[in-house]
């Protein structure tokens, strides 16, 4: 079929399909060039921007189901620093991203709808005939949760749907490609990061492998208990790039029923002339993925809004997909539903499949772990309360988990608390 054909049959398709795009970092700029001030005419998502995104343009690029980034960088100026137990921001910066990823859905609540399940989030595109965005979240990097399950089940309960495994920083439970690239051995997964795992399936949020180093990945794929994502990743045969997926890895998505969700970011589709890259580049490792494992686990994860630079030749924000998936139609001769499920319908069928492996397990109890390397601390006053039942609290008491606790006025005059 000529292409001005295959632009028809998109617009036919895309009624029913949404384009599934499962990495925009929008919500990183909202927050350091906006400080988060989006009330009233401050910010109009619904007008032209010179960023990537804007609803417009999400529009015109059959946008239907939007996973927004969570994304905070590591507060540590050294990427590969190891003190996790350093206090930080981490978790507050992220409800930030939470929250205004949800201000924006609501300030645009005729365009836009938050959605919690992989049915809804189809749902409600089609009812609307393909004019309601459904949008939903990423974590990108457990430094997120701060080394503890409990935020990962609060994230979870707040609408975020997949955690990425690390960022550019190893993490208590995994070892980032940033690692590898520095020369630094790769751990893989850590016994905490394998528990993670459990409670991820468990409780249906979607394992995220990109960042992630090759022998998480593996570490990974052999124990999951659901399908897993790369919400950003290319081929690692097409270009070297540590953190693209390499064929053995693609393997093993099949054999697990995940999805590879392309990134379109020069760098990692393009080398050592990045600057070249366009969507042809783009549309091979969507066919490098097919060739290789089917049409049952291919994506897209465009990374725009996070990529630093303008996007690859024709693929410049989010009003090209419709090129992209006619492109890779028209190189593949690919069917209907194979088109269908590259455009979302894998993304979708993945997070599905999350929720019911969870309901499977929703006999299993939490997970309770802590990680090994917690350094709990409190007040010595607290030791005046009675024991829970004998024994509990000196089971788990070490001298030094105790600090003089003082009190500050407004006025800043030091002195003994009193807990009485
Ligand atoms: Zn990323």
């Amino acid at each position: 079929m000529p292409a001005s054909d295959l632009y028809e049959e998109f617009r036919r398709l895309s009624k029913a399909t949404p384009v599934v795009d499962v990495h925009n970092d929008l919500p990183y700029q909202l927050r350091w060039q906006l400080h988060y001030e989006i009330n009233e005419d401050k910010f109009r998502f619904d007008e032209p921007l010179v960023s990537q995104t804007d609803l417009r343009r999400m529009k015109q690029g059959g946008v239907g189901v939007q996973f927004f980034s969570c994304w905070m960088d590591y507060p540590s100026p050294d990427e590969l620093y190891q003190d996790f137990e350093r206090p930080n921001s981490i978790v507050r910066d992220t409800l930030e991203q939470v929250d205004i990823i949800k201000r924006l859905v609501d300030k645009y609540s005729r365009s836009m709808k938050f959605v919690t399940s992989a049915d809804e989030a189809l749902r409600s595109y089609q009812e609307s005939n393909g004019d309601m965005i459904s949008v939903t979240m990423g974590v990108e990097g457990l430094h997120q949760v701060d080394t503890s399950l409990a935020v990962v089940r609060q994230y979870y309960d707040l609408g975020v749907r997949y955690i990425t495994l690390t960022h550019n920083c190893d993490n208590p439970f995994a070892t980032a490609c940033t690692t590898v690239i520095a020369g630094k051995e790769d751990k893989g997964l850590t016994s905490y990061g394998r528990d993670c795992i459990r409670e991820f399936n468990r409780i249906g949020m979607m394992v995220d492998l990109s960042h992630v180093s090759y022998k998480t990945m593996v570490d990974v794929l052999e124990i999951a208990r659901a399908p897993v994502i790369f919400s950003h990743s290319s081929a690692y045969t097409l270009t070297n790039h540590e953190r693209n997926v390499r064929d053995d890895v693609l393997q093993m998505v099949k054999t697990n029923g995940g999805v590879v969700c392309v990134d379109f970011v020069p760098n990692f589709i393009k080398k050592p002339d990045a600057a070249d890259a366009s969507i042809d580049d783009c549309v091979d490792h969507v066919l490098h993925i097919v060739n290789l494992i089917g049409w049952d686990h291919v994506g897209i994860g465009s990374d725009f809004d996070g990529m630093g630079a303008t996007g690859p030749k024709g693929l410049e924000d989010v009003s090209k997909f419709p090129d992209l998936v006619v492109k890779v139609w028209e190189k593949s001769g690919a069917t209907h539903e194979d088109i269908r499920k590259f455009m979302g319908l894998n993304v979708l069928r993945v997070w599905k499949e999350c929720e019911l492996v969870s309901e499977a397990l929703k006999n299993e109890l939490p997970v309770e772990t802590n990680w090994s390397g917690r350094q709990w601390r409190f007040p010595k006053y607290i030791t005046l309360c009675p024991e829970l039942f004998p024994g509990a609290a000196t089971a788990k008491s070490t001298p030094d988990m105790f600090y003089d606790a003082k009190r500050y006025t407004f006025k800043d005059v030091e002195g003994e608390y009193d807990p009485k």
